[in-house]
């Protein structure tokens, strides 16, 4: 078993002051595969001070240098790539091949998409062109707490910690206690490429302690956080004392209008999309609205998919989904697939229980609900299991009603060929990100959600801005430098 106790703070990896033990578990196995601490009070001070300590020279430092520190990271992450998909794959479940084909190159497509980025970020300009004596300057937040969740763990931290780096934050990380190997490699690479000490910060710990520290200290200035509606509500209570800047990205309950009209493989996009990562993504596409038309081929599409879709440890090669990733999630998603069924949903493939033959791990099976109706719990709540809700629609108004009858709004897709009635589509519903025809959206595009799915924007030059404070001077001496 792998011992990780140890937290990285000022640039070197130190014991913790007050750390409490916590087994890491394989959801694959249900065994322990690594030890971590849980720091307290004590770690997250040290940590913090060390991030305010080296915030005057990071902040103050030339862009340049910014942008060269972040163009080694990319190169060390790329060199530790196996490594990084070793470890998400046994931290939380994720199938290896996809762990190196998806998670890890999460990482690397966000780290480059903000080099390419950066080059749009204005740090001081002239308010106008007539206005000389006026300069904007953007200069970094200050110290941030960045706060991480399991289901996707690279593509959440290189998202938070590459902008900050790049506007000049200095930081403490604190990844999930679920999933925390990931961070730690992380950090390590961070420590390869020459981050400056104190500038990066890694303490592990949970949300009741590290995670609801940070959010309270009064010497963090922002805290930016991935993970559910529930936590976000406690951490924007927690920071309201010290006023801190809180940048959210929250649950979702992504809605998938499917018009009789889409192209043939649209169903099955929609299916294969919900069950991948074992349905724990954010943006998963849950509820899949269908038109009447083509309701019952679309059922029968969807049961395929379900029932076409393997199930299989995440040390297995192959194109299999794995477990989900603890005991807790099993249960809830069990709970919810019960509740479905008692509430008078049709299911039309998977159920309760491990998939046929399997004892150990917590695997669930892909499972379809057809005849949902939006006020039922399996539509109303982020199941974040392999579990879809097929909801019927006679028209376009109807659907856009259903659609946007949720506390979520954080991606919606539209199959349809029809491209006036995607644009009309594009405007009513209501969430951060509208996907359309199975195509993804480009690099530089922003990430991020409306109403509980958050307020915060990840990724492109939204992503560095959300790091950084706006000035406003008057009389500027522009021939001065
Ligand atoms: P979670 O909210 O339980 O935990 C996320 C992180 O927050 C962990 O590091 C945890 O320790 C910490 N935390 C928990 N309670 C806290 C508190 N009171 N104060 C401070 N920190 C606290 O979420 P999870 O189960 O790890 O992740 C799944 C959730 O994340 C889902 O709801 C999913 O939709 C969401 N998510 C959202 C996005 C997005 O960009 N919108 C992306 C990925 C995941």
């Amino acid at each position: 078993m792998r011992d990780q106790r140890q937290f990285y703070i000022n640039g070197t990896w130190c014991d913790p002051v007050e750390g409490q033990d916590l087994e890491v578990i394989d959801p694959s196995t249900e065994d322990p595969c690594a030890v971590i601490s849980l720091g307290g009070t004590a770690d997250v001070d040290k940590a913090v001070a060390s991030a305010k300590a080296a915030l005057p020279g990071w902040m103050h430092s030339d862009p340049a240098e910014r942008l060269a520190l972040v163009e080694r990271i990319l190169t060390e992450y790329k060199a530790r790539a196996e490594d990084m998909a070793q470890a998400i794959s046994l931290e939380m479940g994720a199938p290896i091949d996809m762990a190196r084909s998806s998670q890890v190159t999460s990482g690397t497509w966000h780290i480059n998409n903000f080099i390419t980025a950066f080059a749009h970020i204005r740090f001081d300009e002239p308010l106008r062109d007539d206005t000389p004596e006026d300069r904007i300057i953007r200069e970094a937040v200050g110290v941030c707490a960045l706060i991480t969740p399991w289901n996707w763990p690279m593509n959440q931290v290189s998202l938070k910690v590459i902008p900050a780096l790049l506007a000049g934050c200095t930081m403490v990380l604190k990844p999930s206690e679920i999933a925390p190997l990931s961070g730690m490699v992380w950090a390590e690479i961070l420590h390869a490429a020459g981050t400056p000490k104190g500038v990066f910060n890694l303490v592990n710990g949970d949300g009741a302690g590290v995670g609801t520290q940070l959010s309270g200290h009064r010497d963090v200035d922002m805290v930016s956080f991935t993970g559910s509606t529930r936590a976000g509500i406690a951490i924007s209570k927690n920071a309201a004392d010290t006023l801190k800047r809180v940048h959210l990205e929250l649950g979702g309950k992504g809605a998938n209008l499917i018009f009789a009209d889409a192209d043939e493989k649209a169903v099955k996009r929609g299916a294969v999309h919900c069950f991948s990562n074992s349905g724990q993504s954010c943006n998963a596409p849950t509820r899949m609205l269908v038109q009447r038309e083509i309701y019952d081929s679309a059922i029968e599409t969807a049961r395929e998919v379900a029932e076409g879709t393997a199930v299989g440890p995440a040390s297995a090669s192959g194109r299999h989904i794995g477990p989900v990733v603890s005991q807790a999630q099993y249960d809830k998603i069990q709970g919810l697939i019960e509740v479905g069924i008692k509430e008078g949903a049709r299911l039309v493939a998977g159920g309760l229980g491990r998939p046929e033959g399997v004892n150990r791990g917590f695997f669930v099976r892909p499972t379809v609900f057809a005849d949902v109706t939006n006020d039922m719990t399996i539509a109303r709540e982020e199941i974040f299991g392999p579990v879809l809700s097929i909801i019927p629609f006679e028209t376009e108004d109807e659907a856009v009603r259903i659609a946007n009858d949720t506390v979520y709004g954080l991606t919606n897709y539209v199959q349809s060929q029809d491209g006036a009635r995607r644009n009309r589509l594009a405007r009513q519903l209501r969430a951060g990100m509208i996907e359309m025809n199975g195509r993804s959206r480009s690099a530089g595009s922003p990430f991020g959600g409306m109403k509980q799915s958050g307020n915060g924007r990840e990724g492109g030059v939204w992503g560095i801005e959300d790091f950084l404070e706006v000035k406003a001077v008057a009389g500027w001496d522009s021939t001065a430098g």
